[in-house]
């Protein structure tokens, strides 16, 4: 039996897993995400004595993944200073010897929710968390996108709704993209209230869905995935989900025909078939597929 490492590299924590080749997760561990020199000893010592063919991780961003680049599978601008420009494929290389695969978090959780979940079957997805930030990962022909770098859906403009009481946003870059507007801390910096305790009936819910089904139409305009899976601690609140489908109807505006759109968007806005695991089976696709490409 074969054993795959899948690493979640998240701002908050790092999340270790390690997994056999049915995809079963064997072993799991969280660790702090403090600066490299305090985080990555630990991490390495835990794929030493959980030896595993391949490794994939699934990064904050933005990352250099062009492997024409030379400081491919290195973090670049990150806002988390102590990690800017850190190599983090070259270190585990050294450290471990064995291919090491990388994308960004949304991306390696589009990839495991196209080929194991929501969106298993079609050639195209589009995943977008909303939590502490905003991410999406884009797969178009069954793979995920790259280009001048990848995808930072969390940072499209949105238009300010009117009503909205904080309309400025919050992204210290751009102030009201979709981050900046629709993340869980611009819920809680909006309303002074954690977005887990503002009830149902709170005016932040309509004005959320009005933010996501904006971001819906843009995507679907600009990319036409086959499938919008929508996940993240503030699609917690399952309510919000036919709610962003209505707005998205409203919005398209009748301009697309398509049988997705008369039925609504009920098949096609979605939760995360794999639920909470996307982003580690992500993880453990990249690490497949390092090994395949040696
Ligand atoms: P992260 O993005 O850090 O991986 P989460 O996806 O859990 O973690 O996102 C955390 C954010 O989501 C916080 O801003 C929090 O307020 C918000 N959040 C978490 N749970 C819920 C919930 N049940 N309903 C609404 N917002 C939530
Ligand atoms: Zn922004």
């Amino acid at each position: 039996m074969k054993y795959y490492g899948a690493l979640e590299a998240g701002g908050t924590k790092m999340v270790l897993s390690v997994l056999d080749e049915t995809g079963t997760i064997l072993e799991r561990a969280t660790m702090p995400t403090g600066t490299p020199e305090d985080t990555m000893p630990g991490m390495i010592a835990f794929f030493q004595e959980h030896p595993v063919t391949a490794l994939g991780i699934g990064c904050f961003g933005p990352l250099d993944l062009n492997p024409a680049s030379p400081t491919y599978g290195c973090i670049t601008a990150t806002p988390k200073l102590p990690w800017r420009h850190y190599p983090i494929v070259p270190a585990f290389r050294e450290a471990l010897g064995i291919p090491i695969g990388l994308d960004t978090d949304v991306n390696g959780a589009a990839l495991a929710e196209s080929q194991l979940g929501a969106a298993k079957g079609l050639q195209s997805c589009l995943y977008v968390t909303i939590g502490t930030g905003v991410g999406g990962g884009l797969i178009i022909g069954g793979r995920p996108v790259h280009g001048l770098t990848h995808p930072e859906l969390g940072h499209m403009l949105l238009a300010p709704m009117p009503g909205d009481p904080a309309p400025e946003g919050f992204c210290p870059y751009h102030q009201h993209c979709l981050e900046g507007l629709a993340a869980g801390p611009a819920i809680q910096k909006r309303w002074g209230v954690p977005a887990q305790e503002l009830p149902p009936d709170h005016p932040a819910w309509a004005l959320e869905a009005d933010y996501l089904a904006q971001m819906c139409l843009n995507a679907i305009m600009a990319f036409s995935p086959e499938k919008i899976i929508l996940g993240g601690g503030v699609m917690g609140q399952a309510f919000l989900l036919p709610m962003i489908r209505e707005r998205t109807v409203k919005l398209l505006g009748g301009y697309l025909s398509s049988p997705v759109v008369d039925n609504g968007l009920e098949d096609y806005i979605v939760a995360p078939g794999l639920g909470v695991n996307s982003g580690v089976m992500g993880a453990y696709l990249l690490a497949r597929e390092a090994e395949a490409c040696g």
